[in-house]
């Protein structure tokens, strides 16, 4: 024994469990990686099973070979396998050990052999399963030659595979399950065996002893059923991603790592597509209480999600929201069946015939639709025709394919369907097959056509949190997101605010003087200007003076260079009353009187036009002069559907298919289009926007001619919950870059706003008073939608905490409110804060950006004052 080894385990010491999946035993690097993680566990006093997956791409290979029918293919398929595992074992400066040079004499002479003296689907079966027998092979030999003794056990010794009803071979021998109580006998064997043992995830055996399989991705399922009958201690799943996320984060890179989930949402999650997890892995864990912890190989620092019997009391949250492609729906028809006795019955025979089972069920008087799912059900088009052909002699069917099911998993969906009104609009402009709300309220879930899905989901994730349906703030639950973890964007740090810190006991002070009142940092707007400075690309830079017209923040940001965007005379007012002369000014206003422009022309600045009606109808205005036509790309974007400005559901710019009838106007006045200015929406995140609008923009000019600069509008969105990345700006620069140098001829403007002010504004109240009402408490403070209106308006979420008490534990659950007579009046709903007292200091964070400006004197409470801080 070497002088560090950790002291020889008792009988009886615990077990841990840990699989690791097909990326995590690939490499050298994470085979290093197990080893490290698998002494530590060993160090911790427990014996170790590690499970292993086939080294990642070799399950589908070895599934290739089994589809081709020639042998000759077969042999050669089964040299790539072999040398796969060859080379790993290189890398490893390994030579092959027994264990692995036995499995790859059996797997060639199956490849050699074919089906026909096993059966089809057993021969399958057992060749698909040496992806996972090699690999246990091979890391055992790996562990013990690192100087970690690993017995390498076959998992066909220990799971059993249950006969289920109405199981046909197929499910039997492609898709079996174990039933995995306590077993002693085996802890019993391992225990004289050794501390650490390496065996494979996805295989089992049945009655026959024949190979069975647990399904596509099973290997968490094996850990699982190795966790009950060892009654581990816990069961790790080590795989490529640090948990399980609030969505697939390949898909949604701002996805929040899911902490805390007990065994009910979890398996919601996975069974309703989040594939880190095998649908049924959970359920083995139930009954014998053994916790799961899922973790990253190659990040084991990170935290992970820990999933476990407790159901944690948190205000009511929707956890995640998940896809499944492949859908089939069966829609049956027939008159009055709903009603006819025994007609349901009737139908679901033939599913059980065909060996498919049913998962969402819709009913009307004349129809039921139902949906298959092709993780549970072993789907190809013969089997769902032969369905058919059986079910058109009750009914008349239709098969609605490709589909996909969408669902969003929250325990008590039912009660959160209120947050979710603007999610579902986004539905609207969809084909909704079915819905179906879950008969034990975790999940609500949408059929739409496959094609829309890969789009739709990162869209509704984003309007989850926006919409404070997915309770981004609860820290405790949801951790980070997938991209500030993994991609190279900054995150929103809380901890890092100007007014928790720095300036904490002047906002106290200012608090005692008066509220309510704004409070801006200049620092932190210089400091965003020259984060956008940085864009190299960009020429010209404006800033949206509409979200914060302060005198102060407009000079900070002439002194930074910047130029100013307006949309009315008077903001044009307020700020050529304070910048300098050499400031470059832009107007673009939307339905403006024509008196509007007629003056603007007579200043300096750039004067903007989206639609025909001003040069149809005032020509003259314009004559002779160049202005800058805002167009309509056709697609709105943005957090919330009011700050969407692109389609025809909104009111901005001039639809593209009019660009040939305004060329026309403008030659008749001989007025010249020198710019193309484009403006989305606000609260975008994704740096391939601009990219796209500066490329459309640039194809428009071509056809123009006289166009010398594309203003690409703002919208840089300001994520507000802690954790959350930010707009990557480095990407941002390097797109710009790439699509300005496709068409270096135009000079490239922007114009944000919100992105230069928000994080710069706070403000600050007083507590008025509290009430209860059943289970709600009503925090009142003393100004609300007449300061800020957003929360209103735009379902906006703002940080809100309490300054007076910013160290006490956030114990209460708030309705933040105002004292103005509206019902909407809700500054922040659910919030975690401390117990307060009349009188605390209530910050609202993020409020530099249309806070004071969208402010009104309903009520006629006193406005909010502005106080700068230098
Ligand atoms: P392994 O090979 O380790 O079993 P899998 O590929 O089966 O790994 O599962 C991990 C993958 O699951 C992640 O890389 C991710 O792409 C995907 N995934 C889908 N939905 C989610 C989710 N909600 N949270 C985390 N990962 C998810
Ligand atoms: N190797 C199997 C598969 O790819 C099982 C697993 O990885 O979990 O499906
Ligand atoms: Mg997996």
């Amino acid at each position: 024994m070497s002088p560090n080894a950790p002291a020889p385990l008792s009988a009886g010491a615990p077990w841990i469990v840990m699989k690791f999946g097909g990326t995590s035993v690939a490499t050298l690097p994470r085979w290093q990686n197990i080893r490290e993680l698998v002494s530590s566990r060993r160090a911790e006093g427990a014996r170790v099973l590690v499970v292993v997956s086939a080294l990642t791409g070799i399950t589908d290979a070895l599934k290739q070979l089994c589809a081709q029918e020639d042998k000759g293919k077969r042999i050669e398929a089964y040299q790539a396998i072999a040398q796969r595992h060859y080379d790993l074992l290189d890398h490893m400066q390994l030579a092959a050990p027994e264990t692995l040079a036995e499995r790859l004499r059996e797997l060639a002479r199956l490849a050699e052999e074919g089906p026909a003296l096993l059966g089809e689907l057993a021969w399958s079966a057992l060749v698909q399963a040496h992806g996972e027998l090699m690999s246990s092979a091979l890391g055992a030999a790996f562990l013990s030659h690192a100087g970690l003794p690993t017995q390498w056990v076959d998992a066909r010794e220990c799971l059993a595979a249950i006969a289920l009803p109405n199981q046909n071979e197929r499910t039997k021998l492609l898709s079996a399950m174990v039933e995995a109580k306590p077993d002693p006998a085996l802890n019993a064997r391992l225990e004289k065996l050794g501390e650490v043992f390496i065996t494979q995830g996805f295989i089992a055996r049945e009655s026959q002893s024949r190979t069975v399989l647990l399904g596509r991705g099973g290997s968490d399922t094996s850990a699982s059923y190795f966790g009950a009958l060892l009654k581990a201690q816990r069961v790790e799943i080590w795989t490529d991603v640090a948990g399980m996320f609030t969505a697939n984060p390949r898909q949604v890179p701002g996805a929040r790592l899911l902490q805390k989930l007990d065994y009910e949402e979890a398996q919601e999650i996975a069974s309703t597509g989040a594939k880190v997890l095998h649908p049924r892995c959970l359920s083995p864990l139930r009954e014998p209480r053994v916790p799961m912890l899922i973790k990253d190989t190659n990040r084991p620092e990170l935290e992970g999600t820990v999933i476990g019997p407790e159901v944690r009391e948190h205000a009511p949250s929707v956890k995640a929201i998940s896809a499944r492609k492949g859908i089939t729906l069966v829609s049956m028809e027939s008159v009055g069946m709903w009603q006819q006795v025994g007609f349901l019955s009737d139908v679901f025979a033939h599913f059980k015939q065909h060996g498919l089972s049913v998962d969402l069920i819709s009913s009307a008087e004349t129809n039921v639709t139902v949906s298959l799912d092709p993780t549970e059900n072993l789907l190809d088009s013969d089997a769902v025709a032969a369905l058919a052909s059986d079910l058109a002699k009750v009914c008349r069917v239709k098969v609605i394919a490709p589909c996909a099911a969408i669902t969003m998993v929250g325990r008590g969906m039912r009660s959160m369907l209120h947050t979710l009104s603007s999610v579902l609009a986004e539905f609207g402009q969809l084909r909704v097959h079915l819905i179906s709300q879950s008969s034990n309220n975790l999940n609500l879930t949408f059929v739409v056509d496959e094609s829309v899905v890969d789009e739709l989901v990162p869209r509704l994730h984003e309007m989850l949190i926006a919409a404070g349906a997915l309770r981004t703030d609860d820290s405790a639950l949801f951790g980070p997101s997938w991209q500030s973890l993994y991609g190279s964007g900054e995150t929103v740090m809380a901890a890092d605010a100007w007014w928790r810190a720095e300036c904490r006991d002047q906002l106290l002070a200012l608090a005692a003087e008066a509220t309510p009142r704004y409070v801006y940092h200049l620092p932190t707007v210089r400091r965003q200007a020259r984060e956008l400075k940085t864009l190299t690309a960009v020429d010209r830079m404006h800033y949206a003076v509409k979200a914060n017209t302060h005198p102060a923040i407009l000079r900070a940001l002439a002194e930074e260079g910047f130029g100013f965007e307006c949309v009315s005379p008077g903001e044009l007012k307020a700020v050529m009353a304070v910048v300098p002369e050499t400031a470059p000014l832009l107007f673009t206003p939307n339905f403006a009187p024509r008196e509007d422009y007629a003056w603007a022309l007579t200043t300096r600045a750039a004067v903007s036009l989206d639609s025909l009606y001003p040069l149809e109808h005032w020509g003259e205005v314009f004559r002779g002069r160049e202005i800058v036509l805002r167009v309509d790309l056709g697609r709105g974007l943005g957090h919330h559907e009011k700050v969407r400005t692109g389609g025809s559901g909104s009111k901005f710019g001039l639809p593209v298919d009019q660009l040939d009838a305004f060329l026309r106007l403008a030659d008749t006045h001989g007025v010249v289009v020198r710019g193309l200015h484009a403006h989305l929406g606000s609260g975008i995140l994704d740096v391939k926007h601009w990219g796209e609008v500066y490329s459309q923009l640039a194809s428009i000019a071509e056809r123009i001619g006289s166009v010398a600069f594309l203003d690409i509008g703002g919208g840089l969105g300001v994520p507000s919950h802690p954790g959350e990345a930010r707009l990557d700006i480095a990407a941002l620069d390097e797109t710009l870059r790439k699509v300005k140098a496709a068409y270096p001829h135009y000079q490239l403007w922007m114009e944000p706003g919100r992105y230069l002010v928000a994080d710069a504004g706070a403000l600050i109240t007083r507590v008025t008073q509290q009430k209860g009402k059943g289970s709600w408490r009503y925090l009142g403070v003393d100004t609300g939608m007449n300061s800020l209106i957003r929360p209103a308006l735009y379902d906006a979420w703002h940080e809100i905490v309490n300054l007076t008490r910013l160290d006490e534990a956030a114990t209460a659950l708030y309705q933040v409110v105002g004292p103005i007579c509206e019902s909407g009046d809700v500054i922040g709903s659910d919030r975690r804060l401390p117990e307060a007292r009349e009188g605390d200091v209530v910050l609202i964070a993020q409020a530099g950006a249309y806070g004071k400006v969208m402010a009104s004197p309903y009520n006629l409470r006193d406005e909010a004052e502005e106080v700068i801080l230098e």
